[in-house]
């Protein structure tokens, strides 16, 4: 998919001036235009705009959850999961290999729930 280069500068003008969660700022209140692949109540998926990967997804839950320790994580981890094995569908990754990821606190750049699902070889950043 391609993304707008206006969804880029809105993503990076939010980031420049201190932005810490693009799911509940941007995404969920649909300042930025987002494909969803995977669109539930409580959970969405997209590819992510800067593909690290052959394949390159987010899956993140609609409401505010920090991180798998937040107290609400168990109201969306079927839902999570759910929305991972679909985005798995869409990757050949018997073929090309796949991983999924969550970074928390230092790590975690959007201050929001997400997992990386990605497949094939990754791109240099
Ligand atoms: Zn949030």
């Amino acid at each position: 998919m391609e993304h707008s280069s206006n969804t880029d500068e809105i993503v990076r003008a939010y980031l420049e001036s201190g932005g810490t969660d693009i799911y509940c700022d941007l995404i969920v209140p649909k300042k930025i235009v987002v494909e969803f692949v995977y669109d539930s109540d409580s959970v969405m998926a997209f590819e992510h705009t800067r593909q690290l990967a052959q394949y390159h997804y987010v899956v993140a839950p609609k409401k505010h959850v920090l991180d798998i320790n937040d107290e609400f994580y168990e109201t969306v981890q079927t839902e999570i999961l759910n929305a991972i094995r679909h985005v798995l569908s869409l990757i050949p990754y018997p073929e090309v290999g796949a991983r999924v990821e969550s970074n928390l606190s230092a790590f975690q750049n959007s201050k929001h729930l997400h997992f990386h699902v990605l497949g094939g070889e990754s791109k240099s950043r």
